[in-house]
């Protein structure tokens, strides 16, 4: 029997178990707070070198790079080793489902990474603990090395466009897998949401692991509101075991 593909889009519900609290969601801290909101807003960023201090400085603390996998994201990598063909599809920046073992070129991340930077003008990109480091050495806003240009985490921050190559990825899995799981997304913020829409109209299984209810969830198959930690392994399991 051939194995479904299986996407897993996944939100912030996932890695809240790793410490990472809900930056960017609809009722996530950024949302919350107009002035951290400023931080990562592009045009605020790029406009003002104060904002591009602050910014710095928040990286430096929040200890997002420190942050390790849990239960969920090792059983989603653990799911891709046995054989079952899995596709990430993610809204988080925190690079944890490479972390736990999932391979990068199946991980598409739709708001990029908070582990690298890049330069807003040669597009050099370069490790996110690099540019902390020169932080740390009292730097308050580093620039580019090779062009002098401005820095920015190698995430989408408001009021810039995802990037349609990743996104036409994203949407090319979620029409070809059999299931779709979108574990721990709130399922409001485009285009991501809609994904679970086009994976229900073709014809994929639908399986919505979230704490809260979702706009999806009556297109699901399947509703789990359980802790995604215990819900998610487990579901993961009778998938491959009904798979094999
Ligand atoms: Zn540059």
């Amino acid at each position: 029997m051939n194995r479904p593909l299986v996407a897993v889009l996944s939100g912030a519900g996932i890695s809240t178990d790793s410490g990472i609290p809900d930056y960017r969601g609809p009722n996530g801290l950024w949302r919350k707070d107009p002035e951290a909101e400023k931080l990562v807003t592009y045009d605020y960023y790029m406009g003002d070198p104060e904002i591009r201090r602050r910014a710095w400085l928040m990286r430096g603390e929040n200890g997002a790079l420190q942050a390790q996998p849990n239960a969920a994201h090792r059983a989603v990598a653990e799911l891709e080793k046995s054989g079952t063909p899995v596709r990430v599809i993610t809204q988080n920046v925190d690079g944890l489902h490479q972390l736990a073992g999932m391979p990068a070129r199946k991980v598409l991340e739709l708001h990029g990474t908070a582990r690298a930077v890049v330069c807003t003008r040669c597009h050099a990109r370069t490790p996110m603990e690099d540019a902390l480091a020169r932080v740390d050495a009292g730097e308050g806003d580093p620039a580019c090395l090779t062009c002098g240009g401005i820095l920015k985490p190698a995430t989408v921050m408001f009021g810039e466009r995802l990037d349609p190559v990743v996104l036409g990825e994203a949407a090319a899995i979620t029409k070809a897998c059999q299931i779709f799981i979108a574990v721990g997304s709130s399922l409001q913020v485009q285009p991501a949401a809609g994904l679970a829409a086009v994976a229900a109209d073709h014809g994929a299984r639908l399986v919505i692991a979230n704490a809260e209810p979702t706009p999806y969830d009556e297109l699901a198959d399947e509703i789990v509101r359980e802790p995604i930690g215990t819900a998610l392994p487990e579901l993961l399991r009778r998938l491959h075991a009904a798979s094999r």
